[in-house]
C-alpha cells in the first residue's frame, strides 16, 4: 500500500513536472546572422574565424540546449545560403515564434573594441522585452569573461535601425541581435580561442533559459504583452530635404533664403561624398580612410566590387566601414 502511494505520487509529480516544462516552453527562432557564397555575405572576416560559419555553429549549439530545457528551435539557416533580412523575419512569423534571435560576431577597424552587445527595438513593449533578454544573455557572457556593452537600440529614417530587429517587430516578434563578442579583438578572441564556441553558445542559451523563467520571458509566451504601434517616422522626407539642402550647399548653389546647415568646409577638387563622407574626386576614385587612419584610394568599379560584399544589408558602406583600408584592399585581390 505504502509503495503503491510512493509510485502515485511520483507519477503525478512527474506529470505536474512534465506540464509545467510543456506550459513554460516557448518557441524560439535562431537566426545565424549572414551566410551565402564566397566572401559575399560571410559579416565579419578575420581569419581564420569567418562570421557565417561561427555563427551557425553557435546557433546550432544554442538549439541543441533550449531544446533539451523543453523549448521549441527554429533555425533561418542551417547551410551557408544567404537570406534577406525581411526572409529571416517572415520565417520566424511562419513558425509563430515567440522571439528572433539573430546570433552574430563583431569586428572592428582598429580591432580595440570588445566586449557583449545585444540590440532591439527601441520602441515600447519591443524594448522592455528585448532589454530584458538581452540583459539575461550577456549576463552569462559577462561570467565567461567578456564586458557588457549593454543593451542598445539604433534608430534609421525606416523607425530601428537594424533591418531584423525593423522586420521582426512589424510582424509582431520581439526581435533581437547578439554581437557576442569581437573576433578580431585580443581580449575578446583569448577568452573565444580558450572556451570555444561551446561555451558561447552554452551562455546563450541559458541566458534564453533564464529569460523564459522570469515573468518578463513567461509574459510572452502567456501572450499577456500588449505589442506596441510603431510610429511611422516622419523623419524619412525631413533627412531627404537635408540632404538636398546640404548637396546645394556644397555646390554653391544654395537658394535664398535657405537655412543654414552644418556642412563642413570642402576643398576644391573634391566633387562629391560616399554616403559616410568618404571624398569622390571627379573620375570617381574614393579616398577611403579608415579609424585607424590607414588609407586607400579605390576606383569606382572597386568601390562597387566592395560595396557588394554587403549587398545582404540595406547599409552595405556601414559595414564596409568598420574594415581597414589594408582588409579591404585585400579583398579585391581574391
Ligand atoms: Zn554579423
Amino acid at each position: 500500500m505504502k509503495n503503491k502511494i510512493t509510485v502515485t505520487t511520483c507519477l503525478t509529480l512527474l506529470s505536474v513536472l512534465f506540464f509545467s516544462l510543456n506550459c513554460f516552453g516557448a518557441v524560439i527562432c535562431l537566426d545565424p546572422g549572414h551566410g551565402g557564397p564566397g566572401t559575399t555575405g560571410c559579416g565579419a572576416l578575420y581569419p581564420p574565424y569567418m562570421e557565417k560559419a561561427l555563427n551557425l555553429d553557435v546557433a546550432g549549439r544554442v538549439k541543441a540546449e533550449l531544446e533539451a530545457a523543453g523549448h521549441t528551435v527554429y533555425m533561418t539557416r542551417t547551410s551557408d545560403v544567404s537570406m534577406s533580412l525581411e526572409e529571416r523575419a517572415i520565417y520566424a512569423k511562419s513558425v509563430n515564434a515567440d522571439v528572433l534571435i539573430s546570433i552574430h560576431f563583431n569586428s572592428s577597424g582598429p580591432h580595440d573594441k570588445h566586449g557583449t552587445e545585444v540590440w532591439t527595438s527601441a520602441f515600447g513593449t519591443w524594448y522592455s522585452t528585448g532589454l530584458a533578454l538581452g540583459r539575461s544573455i550577456i549576463s552569462q557572457f559577462e561570467a565567461l569573461g567578456f564586458e557588457s556593452k549593454g543593451v542598445k537600440t539604433k534608430l534609421g529614417s525606416k523607425g530601428d535601425y537594424y533591418g531584423l530587429i525593423r522586420n521582426g517587430v512589424a510582424l509582431g516578434i520581439p526581435s533581437v541581435i547578439v554581437e557576442q563578442c569581437f573576433i578580431d579583438n585580443p581580449g575578446d578572441r583569448a577568452i573565444l580561442d580558450g572556451r570555444g564556441t561551446a561555451a558561447l553558445a552554452h551562455a546563450d542559451a541559458a541566458g534564453i533559459i533564464s529569460f523564459f523563467q522570469s515573468d518578463a520571458g513567461k509574459a510572452i509566451t502567456a501572450g499577456s504583452v500588449t505589442p506596441t504601434t510603431i510610429p511611422v517616422p516622419a523623419a524619412a522626407e525631413e533627412n531627404k530635404a537635408s540632404e538636398q539642402d546640404a548637396a546645394a550647399v556644397l555646390s554653391g548653389n544654395a537658394p535664398a533664403g535657405a537655412p543654414e546647415r552644418d556642412v563642413p568646409a570642402q576643398p576644391a577638387p573634391q566633387v562629391s561624398k560616399t554616403k559616410y563622407g568618404f571624398p569622390v574626386d571627379a573620375n570617381g576614385n574614393v579616398t577611403y580612410t579608415d579609424t585607424a587612419g590607414g588609407q586607400e584610394v579605390f576606383t569606382a568599379g572597386e568601390w562597387t566590387k566592395l560595396l557588394a560584399n554587403w549587398s545582404y544589408t540595406e547599409d552595405p558602406e556601414y559595414y564596409l566601414r568598420t574594415i581597414s583600408a589594408k582588409d579591404l584592399r585585400t579583398i579585391l585581390e581574391k
